[in-house]
């Protein structure tokens, strides 16, 4: 029979030696990006920007040329506040699927 070697505290109890849980960085327990696609329709659209003005999430802006664009993906909720609000309908929000999620 073999002897087990186990820490002992000064007062002589054994010490269980605890399992090391893995730790996860801040990357790891990030959410996976871009649950959402935004569309824009651009014949449709006229770059008035109230979609960009009412997006809650700060994830649409207006770029150089007076077109919106969905500048910071991540941050799209899904809320579809840009589609319900746009006045001509140039707006699309479609839930990723599974595949299609893009991850950091
Ligand atoms: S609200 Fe509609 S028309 Fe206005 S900029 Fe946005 S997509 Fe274009
Ligand atoms: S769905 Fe909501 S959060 Fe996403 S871009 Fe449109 S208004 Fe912004």
């Amino acid at each position: 029979m073999t002897a087990r070697r186990q820490k002992k505290t000064k007062s002589g109890k054994a010490v269980r030696k605890q399992k090391k849980t893995p730790v996860k960085t801040a990357l790891e327990e990030k959410e996976p990006k871009e649950k959402f696609e935004v569309e824009f329709y651009r014949d449709w659209c006229k770059g008035c920007g109230i979609c960009a003005a009412f997006c809650p999430a700060g994830a649409i802006s207006m770029n150089d040329k007076g077109e919106p664009e969905v500048s910071k993906p991540e941050l799209c909720t899904g809320c579809t506040w840009c589609e319900i609000r746009c006045p001509d309908f140039a707006v699309q929000v479609k839930e990723k699927k599974e595949g299609e999620v893009c991850e950091a």
